[in-house]
């Protein structure tokens, strides 16, 4: 086990409270807690609707057919991003048309190349807003509007991260949130959905649940007898037990994230005067969720990054690289691309841990281990 983890629960007897109480309600699939749920994230978002899901994989999915993205149709996405992101666009049997990200202090899709990867088969955007950082929306925003394309943002590192104003995930036509463990938001497993649009919110509904009518728990009330299924679904529903984790979560989101930021400012305090590495979004003046705290290693290679990452790991700090970039991965070969930013970034990025109750001393300890490794090699 490493002294200083990657992540750390933000967990207190507040979500364990809630979880026997859902247990003794008897309810423990999707029901109450699950609309108590997706009810304060859409207020805490500034957004008409929000559907719980299993995860954020299926929420992704569900976008691209809610899109009716299919066969023939590209969409255009990043390749620093988790595979899933991009999975999405192949559920459907679309085409990942990957991306490179703006530059190294800005890790995020980069608009001038989006406008060059336009075809007459283009039908998306996907936006990963890296690490809870915006992508530039509101260039992104322009191009979509000028093809006549639809937006599906990928905020599963930025729940309350924001943009101008507006909340990320609520910017484009549809926001994907995710509530794995190790997100600002953790449930064990779990997503969200979320949209302006009642039409694609309602098709949500009916394909997150079988295509059926009714749910369980509707019928549980004598609200419906009998239900019709009117579209091929899938099970991607969550459960009232992780819903109502989710509610606690939610409850303390705001101050996690206030200090998460000073946490990041301590990092900089601490990393700033080194000259071989750069850390990404120090222009950034959003408020922001700061889900992963990353730096980049200067006129490196990835045997370096890994010289370096051995040695904190050998420190007892647990690192991680976010992320492989997706076109490098086997099933992708067909989509290959050179993006030289991005790979550069895959074989140079070291994430470093980040969490509420990471303490000064620690990040002090991690900061000066970065400097003994640096300054021997
Ligand atoms: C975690 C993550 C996902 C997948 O979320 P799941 O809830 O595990 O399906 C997708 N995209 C990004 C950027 C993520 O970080």
């Amino acid at each position: 086990m490493y002294k200083i983890p990657l992540f750390d629960l933000n967990f207190d007897r507040e979500e364990e409270k809630a979880v026997i109480k859902t247990l003794r309600s008897k309810w423990i699939s999707t029901g109450p807690k699950t609309a108590e749920f997706e009810a304060k994230f859409s207020s805490l978002l500034n957004i008409k609707y929000s559907l719980a899901l299993s995860n954020c994989t299926s929420a992704l999915h569900l976008a691209m057919l809610l899109l009716n993205i299919s066969k023939g149709d590209e969409v255009i996405c990043p390749s620093l991003t988790f595979m899933a992101t991009v999975n999405s666009i192949r559920y459907v049997n679309a085409t990942p048309v990957f991306c490179d990200i703006k530059s190294y202090d800005d890790l995020t899709i980069d608009p001038e190349q989006i406008e060059k990867l336009i075809t007459k088969k283009t039908k998306a955007i996907i936006v990963m807003h890296y690490a809870g950082f915006p992508c530039e929306m509101n260039k992104i925003l322009q191009i979509a509007k000028k093809h006549k394309l639809y937006i599906v943002e990928d905020a599963c590192h930025g729940p309350l991260s924001e943009y101008r104003g507006k909340k990320l995930g609520t910017i484009g036509d549809i926001g994907a949130f995710s509530f794995f463990s190790n997100k600002n938001i953790s449930t064990g497993e779990g997503g969200m959905l979320v949209t302006n649009n009642i039409k694609f919110y309602e098709r949500a509904k009916l394909l997150r649940s079988h295509g059926m009518t009714t749910l369980s728990y509707d019928r549980s009330k004598g609200h419906n007898s009998l239900y019709d299924v009117k579209e091929l679904g899938y099970n991607f529903r969550i459960d009232d037990l992780r819903a109502s984790i989710g509610i606690a979560q939610l409850n303390k989101l705001k101050k996690d994230l206030i200090k998460r930021a000073k946490i990041r400012e301590s990092y900089i305090t601490n990393l700033k005067e080194i000259n071989s590495m750069i850390i990404p979004f120090l222009k950034n003046k959003e408020f922001v969720s700061n889900y992963i705290f990353t730096i980049i290693l200067k006129n490196s290679d990835s045997e370096k990054r890994n010289i370096v990452r051995n040695y904190l790991a050998s420190k007892g700090i647990q690192t991680s690289v976010h992320y492989i970039p997706v076109h490098k991965f086997g099933i992708y070969s067909a989509y290959k691309k050179y993006l030289p930013k991005t790979e550069y970034v895959g074989d140079n990025l070291i994430t470093l841990p980040m969490y509420s109750s990471l303490t000064v001393e620690k990040i002090k300890y991690i900061c000066d281990s970065i400097k003994e490794v640096l300054n021997k090699n």
